[in-house]
């Protein structure tokens, strides 16, 4: 007998080994075996067992020992693994990598006698439970995902509800009557250390059985919590991507919260989408998905539209609290003034103003962090850059440093210009460092905070920060897009967006859909509960669709605009895409794989029968990333079948292709084009 291993190395392939006669009953799918590979012995995943020899010259190698008395994985979660490495054309090795705890791969964590100390989860805080009466539309919500668990068969649902309008309440209704059927309840969250009150609210509502799986956990609580499921001893998982691989053996449901997110698209191989798999998973299982957003993905409401997908919608706060008031304003009509006070409008200011006076929170949300963008030379013009990004470095001024935002590089604050020497240095650009600074100005007596990744590294500093908003202490918050998810804050009254034209001119075909999302997000975390909110959104283009539709929270009129853009040029839901990236130090090197590679799918696709189009090669937006060159080749496809000939030629020229120095990353269905 013999057995295809997967192993945790970048090939496409299996190996396969013979299995001694004495193993041959243990030796089942799913199961981690230790075997001979270039010299060593490595820990691989067996996908199946077969009776055919493999292939090759010579003795086949026999696998070593096994190292679990039962299998980890069960068949539909090697179906899975199967699925993801076809789709995505990543090695299967690198996806069963993904799929469990690295621990399991080391031989060194083998050996050790685990120790395993209770999983610190994340500071939980304590909840008033108010009793809840559903609303209409929540208990319609309810009762067709009770329906459809009780016919266990696979079905996926949207769950549109805007932002406060009790999705949650529907997510654990759902779980429950799965938990009732003896089955088991995934829930997906984008980022987990952002949620805590969502946790919190999950946690307090099936003590003890809920497991928490994320990147924040070290190797050990890691294994203890992946234990926890796949033991039974909890039957509900909360987490982060990764949880998609949850080992939950009688899945009921899978739900997935604000599936529109990007954090659920994996950036490095295998480069999945866990939204995606999600749905796949339930398929395999049987079980439901439920995803839910409040602005969904083009992606899922074009699957309403094609009924693949069932839709239902929460239209209205269970709290009575209205949507907030939201005003565009024209930056263009403002007057332009040098100093920082330009950053705001008058509109801006006069309701800031009037929000103090009245003891109300403020949210002012700009999606850059640091002091400014650049640092220009007056006298020459030329600016700092990062060696090896080539792009601009961002000034941080509280702790004097030039940094680059793609790969870290930092270097001391300079007082004068590289190229000519000058000391006339700039600050152009604006980031959450300068508005507080501004703010501070102007408000000299007001408690402001700020909210980005500079502020909330530290530990326990994320919490205080919460903490200080939760009790009203801080008057202004200022953040980045960290805080347009999940919180919560009642006491919120006015939104301020200061430049709602960064997000909106990305060059990235998304670069509407994210703003409408962002805008709406953060506009969502005005006015809860009973108080009305107001938001101020600042731009120079205030006719842009996005921002109108943002502006009277209508989804449909987004997506019907958005749509016909998509249709025009054959971009997703209305074609498939997959962008292949070739990086090099040499920049000739990167620029002539592309080309060989685009030469090589042109022959596949001119007469033949694919409807493949080739946009590029073409140097990456950002060009240059850590050193690398980065060229990129984006293929569009009308569907799913060319998608899988495409991939096929991909991978036929890159395996074929010799020349070292060139890495390829192919993505599929790529979330962002940068
Ligand atoms: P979403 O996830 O859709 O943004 P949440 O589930 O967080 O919204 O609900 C928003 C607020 O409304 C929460 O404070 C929640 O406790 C409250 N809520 C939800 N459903 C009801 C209901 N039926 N009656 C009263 N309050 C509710
Ligand atoms: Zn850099």
């Amino acid at each position: 007998m013999y057995v295809n291993v997967a192993l945790p190395v970048p090939l496409m392939q299996t190996f396969t080994y013979a299995v001694p006669s004495s193993l041959a009953q243990q030796a089942q799918p799913g199961t981690r075996a230790l075997v001979p590979f270039r010299h060593r012995e490595r820990i691989g995943l067996i996908m199946e067992q077969t009776e055919t020899p493999p292939n090759i010259t010579g003795r086949v190698k026999t696998l070593s020992e096994l190292c679990d008395k039962s299998p980890l994985c069960d068949d539909i979660m090697l179906e899975l693994l199967q699925w993801i490495s076809r789709y995505y054309m990543a090695p299967i090795g690198e996806v069963c990598r993904a799929a469990l705890p690295s621990a399991f791969f080391r031989r060194a964590a083998l050996a050790r006698k685990s120790r395993i100390g209770l999983a610190h989860m994340t500071d939980v805080e304590t909840l008033d439970s108010v009793p809840i009466v559903f609303t209409a539309a929540q208990q319609q919500a309810i009762d067709h995902s009770q329906r459809l668990l009780g016919e266990c068969l696979f079905h996926t649902t949207l769950l549109h509800g805007v932002t406060g309008s009790g999705k949650t309440e529907v997510y654990l209704a759902t779980m429950e009557a799965a938990i009732k059927q003896g089955r088991q309840a995934l829930f997906m969250l984008p980022e987990i250390g952002l949620t805590p009150q969502l946790l919190a609210r999950v946690t307090a509502h099936f003590p003890d059985r809920v497991a928490l799986y994320h990147s924040g956990l070290t190797e050990a609580q890691r294994v203890e919590q992946w234990l926890r499921l796949h033991t039974g001893a909890a039957d509900i998982c909360c987490g982060t991507r990764s949880a998609i691989f949850a080992p939950l053996h009688n899945l009921g449901c899978i739900i997935v919260d604000e599936e529109h997110d990007g954090a659920y698209k994996q950036e490095e191989s295998p480069r999945y989408h866990a939204r995606d798999v999600a749905v796949v998973r339930a398929k395999l299982s049987g079980a439901l998905a439920l995803l839910g957003s409040a602005t969904p993905s083009l992606e899922t409401y074009h699957n309403v539209e094609r009924k693949k997908y069932h839709y239902l919608s929460l239209p209205d706060r269970p709290t009575g609290g209205p949507l907030p008031e939201v005003m565009l304003v024209d930056m263009r009509k403002e007057p332009t003034s040098n100093d920082a006070s330009g950053l705001f409008s008058r509109p801006l200011l006069q309701a800031l103003d009037a929000n103090l006076q009245a003891g109300e929170q403020t949210i002012l949300f700009l999606n850059r962090r640091g002091f400014s963008q650049l640092l220009l030379c007056r006298d020459c013009g030329a600016i700092f850059r990062c060696p090896d990004c080539d792009i601009a470095l961002t000034l941080h001024r509280r702790v004097a440093e030039l940094r680059c935002h793609y790969c870290e590089f930092s270097i001391p604050r300079p007082t004068t210009c590289r190229e000519c020497g000058a000391t006339h240095l700039k600050a152009m650009g604006s980031g959450t460092e300068r508005i507080e600074d501004a703010l501070l100005e102007h408000f000299p007596q007001v408690s402001i905070a700020r909210f980005d990744r500079d502020t909330t590294t530290a530990r326990g500093a994320r919490q205080q920060l919460l903490r200080d908003m939760h009790s009203g202490k801080t008057e202004i918050l200022i953040g980045t897009q960290m805080i347009t998810k999940g919180h919560d804050f009642p006491g919120v009254t006015l939104v301020g967006i200061m430049q709602a034209d960064l997000s909106l001119y990305l060059p990235d075909f998304r670069a509407s859909e994210r703003t409408f999302q962002l805008l709406t997000q953060v506009a969502g975390r005005a006015g809860r509960r009973n108080k009305p909110g107001r938001v101020i959104v600042q731009t120079f283009t205030p006719e842009h669709y996005s921002l109108l539709a943002a502006q009277s929270h209508n989804y449909m009129t987004f997506v019907a605009k958005e749509e016909t853009h998509r249709r025009e040029l054959g971009y997703p839901p209305y074609g498939k895409l997959i962008n292949v990236r070739c990086t090099s130090n040499s920049e000739s090197k990167a620029a002539s794989f592309a080309q060989g590679l685009r030469d090589a799918l042109s022959r596949v696709t001119v007469g033949g029968t694919l409807d493949v189009s080739i946009v590029g090669p073409a140097p990456a937006p950002r060009a240059k990333l850590a050193g690398r060159h980065r060229w990129q080749l984006l293929l569009k496809m009308k569907n799913a079948a060319d998608m899988r000939k495409v991939s096929e030629a991909i991978a036929t020229h890159t395996t074929n292709q010799t020349e070292s120095g060139v890495q390829v990353a192919v993505d599929v269905d790529p979330l962002h084009l940068l």
